[in-house]
């Protein structure tokens, strides 16, 4: 269903005001995780007036360490409608079990599914069944195939609205926290018909290589990018070493217009 042989002309997956895989590049941009009502309207009110078209943030967090920040749950999920609700921004948040998920449904607009959970066919039914939007990360040690089938699982319930994000694999270079899959992006939108969108924020784990990854993933012809901002990296409980200040979100969009243009 997800292959370009199934349907030869591309997929439109619209979330409110955002196209996914129409002309304009859709960038969705937000905290790593919702930690406050400060937090997040500050930040939302930024990516909205620097232009990104929808707001992230984790209610519920998979972290490495069981240790670590969570995630607000069902406060967090609150808290993403309210900022919607303030700037106009559609909301994406990841749903880690059908627990979340079902809660999620009534707060967000667009589900996102993990690079952990990209094989957890049980919640890529359940997302499937919801009918929501579907953002679907690449699991951190995914083939292309791997991946895809993982999209088949969700559009073969019925659900058509998946979105694909690269979000880099894990390769022996620890230099990086990941490795950017750039090439992923042209050779699964010649294998599919799904829109692809970039995450930069994960695939490199440092925000000085979030820049040029960003402007780099656009030029690769990518359909979006997803970008951790926070109002104070340096503060963050989640990711914010890759985090950028809203300040710099800023320069980047401007940056990224005439690549866009030009692609
Ligand atoms: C995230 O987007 O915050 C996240 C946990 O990403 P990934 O699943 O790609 O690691
Ligand atoms: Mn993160």
């Amino acid at each position: 269903l997800v292959s370009r042989e199934a349907k030869t002309e591309k997929t439109l997956v619209r979330v409110r005001d955002a196209v996914f895989g129409g002309e304009r590049v859709v960038v969705i941009a937000g905290p790593c995780a919702v930690e406050s009502r400060e937090q997040l309207l500050a930040v939302a009110v930024r990516v909205c007036r620097a232009g990104a078209c929808m707001l992230r943030g984790g209610a519920f967090k998979p972290r490495s360490s069981p240790y670590s920040f969570q995630g607000l749950g069902r406060e967090g999920l609150k808290l993403l409608a309210e900022a919607s609700a303030a700037t106009g921004l559609a909301t994406v948040t990841e749903v880690i079990d059908e627990a979340s998920l079902e809660l999620a449904l009534d707060y967000v607009d667009m589900l996102q599914i993990g690079a952990r959970n990209m094989q957890n066919f049980s919640l890529l039914r359940a997302v499937g069944r919801s009918g929501k939007p579907v953002l679907l990360k690449r699991g951190l040690s995914a083939t292309v195939e791997e991946w895809l089938m993982a999209a088949e699982y969700i559009v073969a319930e019925g659900n058509g609205n998946v979105v694909l994000c690269e979000r880099g694999i894990r390769t022996f270079e620890r230099a990086t926290r990941n490795t950017l899959d750039l090439s992923a992006v042209p050779l699964v939108q010649e294998l599919s018909h799904l829109p692809v969108i970039v995450d930069p924020s994960h695939a490199t784990g440092d925000r000085r290589l979030v820049v040029p990854m960003s402007r780099a993933a656009v030029a690769a012809g990518a359909d979006g990018l997803i970008l951790e901002v926070h109002p104070e990296p340096e503060n963050a409980l989640c990711d914010g070493v890759q985090s950028l200040s809203p300040d710099s979100f800023d320069r980047l969009m401007a940056e990224l217009q005439p690549i866009a243009a030009a692609v």
